[in-house]
């Protein structure tokens, strides 16, 4: 259903062309969800597929107030976005995992008056931390 090039796309928030997308179907219908994992922003679409035609059926997006990984020692965890902005006790904890409990991943915010997304802390496990820098 989805060509391998639409495995990305690029954020409308920030930029950045390596927004995850992550797609489901059930029956005729399918979701697709696009995340940046750098400022947060997401955007959720559902289609009916009519003779392999996809029909949009809802679409919405959400301003990314920032993003985060954390990954414990020994497992996996998958992309977080915040779509408001945090609590400053769960910032917080997240930098405590972050820095001083071993745990992997990182933690940007989305920062208002640059209009940017910062990296808070620890450091991202893929390749956009290049991109970041740029
Ligand atoms: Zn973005």
């Amino acid at each position: 259903m989805y060509e391998l090039s639409d495995m990305h796309e690029k954020c409308r928030q920030c930029g950045f062309d390596y927004a995850r997308i992550d797609t489901e179907r059930w029956n005729n219908n399918s979701a697709r969800r696009v995340m940046c994992p750098v400022c947060g922003w997401t955007k959720h679409e559902e289609h009916q597929w009519i003779q392999e035609q996809p029909m949009l059926l809802k679409r919405n997006e959400s301003h990314g107030f920032g993003a985060y990984r954390l990954v414990p020692p020994g497992g996996y965890s998958g992309y977080n976005a915040f779509h408001s902005i945090p609590d400053p006790a769960v910032v917080e904890h997240i930098k405590e995992l972050l820095e001083t409990r071993g745990w992997k991943g990182y933690l940007t915010l989305w920062d208002l008056t640059a209009n940017r997304a910062t990296l808070v802390a620890g450091s991202p496990l893929q390749k956009f931390d290049q991109a970041g820098n740029g």
